[in-house]
């Protein structure tokens, strides 16, 4: 087997065990440059592919490889900057390569290619380009992501409800819908109906009017898979979660598969009624919490590729480190310094992307702010210390600062309502929930309390 024979043989293993995203993003571009003694050197073509070849996949490849040379013991990865950067080395990865996008090897960067349109099915209501092979796995999501593919292949049998939940943008609907996508293209038979449930309470609001109610409950009867995003906007709608539940006893009584999301947890949804807080909490529950840098930079280095775009990982760190709250916003960036490059004929050199990102990033604010600033700049604001901050007293002058502690916290970082609640001595989400929302109600009409916050803010930017 000559070193080519087997690297192409081992990426085949690779391949499939893990995301496509993961295999293009890691994977392109790369060869085997020796092969002595057990130790296997691997071309790479840039110092960010080395790092994850040899942490994060080390074990995959030394395990692919020794499937096919048992000699095998040690892997190492050197940057083969005379390789080209666009042309795929492995078959495998060019069989990816949509047909007529050649991709050219220049320091500009080649033409945006054009994206897929997204054809979206009407009935189902999903959309094609969330899939789980587009979907970049990291520690804040590989839970949720097991969860929702293990649904996918055990369709009403494994977890039922399946409960998903996290802050905006961190890829709960690209999930939800990835298993929808999952099951229409293996099971076209199937139905499956991905529907918000702001537009569920319409449609359930029509037809009550059109006096189509049963038709409408028929409906919703004969799915095999039905997700339901954003269900924190059930709360408060008594009609609606009243249908709801029964249409959920339904489908949940002949083991149809039935997919949720929220941004929050069962138990934090205010005025949901007890017995469906129950049912949802009958099945799996999993988070997604925000992506650490090393998730961020895979991700946008995954969307650069998808969207042929070249660029160097001093650039991607520069915006991963910058953009840090969730992937809607980091896409945003990368597109961005897409739409600079592409009109300015300028390739993505660091300059180039500070000048694009200057009006989203260049305040200061977001920036490396840690949870102990925060609190740090709130005690002092208040002359309370910390200890007094995270423990038990149920004073007015402390709870008061602890509840604007709360809210910053989640204000500025976008943290989570547990991860809060861990900070602060351990409390319950639900109580830093209670916190957040007090205290965003009555920015409406405090006026003092604006000031306060606002004075708070300056101090953490150090405005
Ligand atoms: P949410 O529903 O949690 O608000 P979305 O699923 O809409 O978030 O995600 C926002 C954007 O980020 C989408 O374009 C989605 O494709 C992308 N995205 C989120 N997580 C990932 C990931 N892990 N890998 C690739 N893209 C992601
Ligand atoms: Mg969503």
């Amino acid at each position: 087997m000559t070193n080519e024979e087997l690297w192409q043989a081992a990426l085949g293993e690779i391949e499939i065990s893990i995301s496509k995203a993961n295999f293009i993003t890691w994977f392109k571009n790369t060869t085997i440059l020796s092969n002595t003694n057990g130790r296997v050197i691997i071309g790479v073509p840039n110092g960010f592919a080395k790092e994850w070849l040899e942490n994060k996949y080390n074990s995959y490849i030394i395990r692919a490889l020794q499937s096919f040379h048992s000699d095998v013991k040690e892997i190492s990865c050197i940057i083969n900057h005379n390789q080209s950067l666009f042309t795929a080395q492995s078959k495998n990865i060019d069989a990816i390569k949509a047909p007529g996008q050649e991709l050219k090897n220049t320091s500009l960067p080649p033409k945006i290619a054009s994206i897929k349109p997204s054809v979206s099915n009407h009935d189902t209501n999903l959309n094609s380009r969330y899939l789980f092979d587009n979907f970049i796995v990291g520690e804040n999501n590989e839970l949720a992501r097991a969860a929702c593919y293990a649904v996918s292949q055990n369709l009403g049998k494994l977890y039922n409800p399946l409960f998903i939940y996290g802050g905006v943008g961190l890829g709960k609907t690209h999930l939800l819908q990835s298993i929808g996508n999952e099951i229409i293209s293996k099971y076209p038979e199937k139905r499956v109906k991905y529907i918000t449930s702001e537009r569920f309470t319409t449609e359930l609001i029509d037809s009550i009017k059109n006096q189509k109610i049963d038709k409408f409950k028929d409906e919703y009867r004969k799915i095999d898979l039905l997700i339901i995003d954003d269900i924190q906007f059930l709360a408060g709608k008594e009609k609606t979660q009243n249908e709801f539940f029964h249409i959920f006893n339904a489908l949940y009584q002949i083991n149809k598969q039935i997919v949720l999301s929220s941004d929050r947890p069962p138990k934090a949804i205010p005025t949901l009624e007890e017995r469906l807080r129950s049912r949802f909490e009958g099945g799996m529950i999993t988070d997604i919490i925000q992506p650490d840098l090393e998730t961020r930079m895979a991700i946008l280095k995954a969307k650069a590729v998808e969207k042929n775009f070249y660029i160097e990982d001093e650039v991607i760190r520069f915006i991963a480190e910058n953009i840090k709250n969730n992937i809607r916003e980091l896409e945003g960036a990368l597109n961005r310094v897409i739409a600079l490059c592409d009109f300015t004929k300028k390739p993505p050199v660091l300059s180039t992307v500070k000048q694009a990102l200057a009006g989203i990033i260049s305040s200061g604010r977001k920036n490396d702010v840690q949870y102990k600033h925060i609190i740090k700049i709130v005690s002092d604001y208040y002359k309370i210390s910390y200890e007094e901050l995270v423990n038990k007293s149920r004073q007015r002058e402390i709870v008061r600062p602890r509840q604007i502690t709360m809210y910053l916290l989640r204000s500025e970082l976008n943290a989570s309502y547990p991860g809060i609640g861990g900070w602060l001595g351990g409390r319950d989400h639900t109580t830093v929930l209670h916190a957040y929302e007090k205290i965003h109600k009555e920015l409406e009409i405090n006026e003092k309390l604006k000031d306060e916050i606002k004075v708070l803010q300056d101090a953490i930017y150090k405005l």
